[in-house]
C-alpha cells in the first residue's frame, strides 16, 4: 500500500467510524462496530501491517497519523459505550421508581393457634391450682411408655397396631404424656403435683374425632391421703374454669392398666346442656381416661404405696378445644386452613 493511498484509507475509516458509532443504538452494535473498525480484518489493520515496509520519513508520518486514528476511533466507542450504558441504568431506575404516595402493605399480624390457646389456659387454671409443668421426650423406651405403667408386654397397647415404633429396638413414639408421670416419680419424692402438656402419637385411622398426632394434658397428683373424692373435685374445677360453671364434670367406671380404679372423665355437653343432642348423643362429651394411681405404678417408681395414693388423668387438648370452641371436626385443627384459623384472633 502506498503513503497516498494509507492516508486516504484512514481518512475513509475515521468518516465511517464516525457514523458506524453514531449509529450504534446498543451495546452490541457497539461491540459490532468495534470488530469492523478495529478488528483484524479491518482496513486500518491492513494501514498498519504496511508501515513497516515504506521509507524513513513517509513511515514515521504514516504511523504517528495511523496512531491517531487508532486512539480517536477507541475514545468514540468508549464514550458511545458509556453513553449507553447510562441509559440503561437510568431505564432500571425509572422502572424501579417507587411511588411514594401510594398506601404502604401492612403485614397482617398472626394470632395464636387454637391448641395453643386451649393449652395455656389449661395449664394456667392447674398452675393456679398449685400445679408445676413437668416435660418429657416424645421418643419413649418401652419401660417409662408401657411397663412402669403396668402394661406388660402381652397388652393389646403393646403391639404394633397402636404405637409406632422407631427404627432403633425398644424405642417408641410415646402413646400418652403418662410416660412423664413416671419419669417425675423417678427423680423426686412424695408429695408430686405436675401437670405434663405434650403432643404424642398413635396408629389411628383419621376421622371428625380422631388424630394419629394429637396432644394431651397429663395430671398428676401423690400425696397422703388423697381419695376418688379429690379427683373428682379437681376435674370438676377445672370444668367450670376451662367452660363455665353451667358445665359439669363426670366420671364414669373404666379400665386403663395404671389406674384403680379406672374412670373415664366427660362435661356435660355445651350444646345441649346434658340434656343430649346430635353432637353428643347423651348429653356428655368425652374428655380423657382418668382414675387412681395403681399401686403397682407407685412402686415401681419406688414409692410407699401404703402410705401415698394419688391420682391421675390425661386430658385430651383437641377435645378440649372443640368443646371451647365449638368446633365439630378435629381435623380442622391441624389443617392450617387460614380462614379457620383467623378467627382465633383476639381470642383468649
Ligand atoms: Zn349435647
Amino acid at each position: 500500500m502506498d503513503p497516498n493511498e494509507a492516508a486516504r484509507t484512514l481518512e475513509q475509516e475515521l468518516e465511517r467510524g464516525r457514523e458506524l458509532i453514531a449509529a450504534a443504538g446498543t451495546l452490541e452494535a457497539v461491540d459490532e462496530a468495534k470488530i469492523a473498525l478495529l478488528g483484524r480484518k479491518a482496513p486500518i489493520s491492513a494501514v498498519q501491517s504496511s508501515i513497516g515496509s515504506l521509507p524513513g520519513d513517509a513511515r514515521r508520518e504514516l504511523g504517528r497519523r495511523t496512531n491517531e486514528a487508532f486512539a480517536e476511533l477507541r475514545s468514540a466507542l468508549e464514550a458511545r459505550r458509556a453513553e449507553l450504558e447510562e441509559g440503561a441504568e437510568d431505564e432500571l431506575l425509572r422502572a424501579d421508581a417507587v411511588d411514594v404516595t401510594l398506601p404502604g402493605r401492612r403485614p397482617r399480624p398472626g394470632s395464636l393457634h387454637p391448641l395453643t390457646l386451649v393449652q395455656e389456659r389449661m395449664v394456667e387454671i392447674f398452675t393456679r391450682m398449685g400445679y408445676r409443668v413437668a416435660e418429657g421426650p416424645e421418643i419413649e423406651d418401652e419401660w417409662h411408655n408401657f411397663e412402669a405403667l403396668n402394661i406388660p408386654p402381652d397388652h393389646p397397647a403393646r403391639t404394633m397396631k397402636d404405637s409406632l415404633y422407631v427404627d432403633v429396638p425398644g424405642l417408641l413414639l410415646r402413646t400418652e404424656t403418662s410416660a412423664v408421670q413416671i419419669r417425675t416419680m423417678e427423680s423426686q419424692d412424695p408429695p408430686v403435683y405436675v401437670v405434663v402438656p405434650g403432643r404424642v402419637y398413635r396408629r389411628e385411622a383419621v376421622d371428625a374425632t380422631h388424630l394419629s398426632v394429637f396432644h394431651q394434658l397429663e395430671c398428676l397428683a401423690v400425696d397422703e391421703g388423697l381419695s376418688l373424692a379429690d379427683l373428682k373435685g379437681t376435674l370438676e374445677a377445672f370444668a367450670h374454669e376451662m367452660f363455665g360453671p353451667q358445665i359439669h364434670a363426670r366420671i364414669t367406671p373404666d379400665y386403663f392398666p395404671f389406674v384403680e380404679p379406672g374412670a373415664q372423665m366427660a362435661v356435660s355437653c355445651f350444646i345441649c346442656n346434658g340434656v343430649g343432642c346430635r353432637v353428643c348423643g347423651n348429653g356428655w362429651l368425652e374428655q380423657g381416661g382418668a382414675g387412681m394411681v395403681h399401686p403397682t405404678v407407685l412402686e415401681n417408681c419406688g414409692y410407699d404405696a401404703e402410705r401415698y395414693t394419688g391420682f391421675a388423668f390425661g386430658l385430651g387438648i383437641e377435645r378440649v378445644a372443640m368443646v371451647r370452641y365449638g368446633v365439630n371436626d378435629m381435623r380442622l385443627l391441624v389443617e392450617g386452613d387460614v380462614r379457620f384459623l383467623e378467627q382465633f384472633e383476639g381470642v383468649a
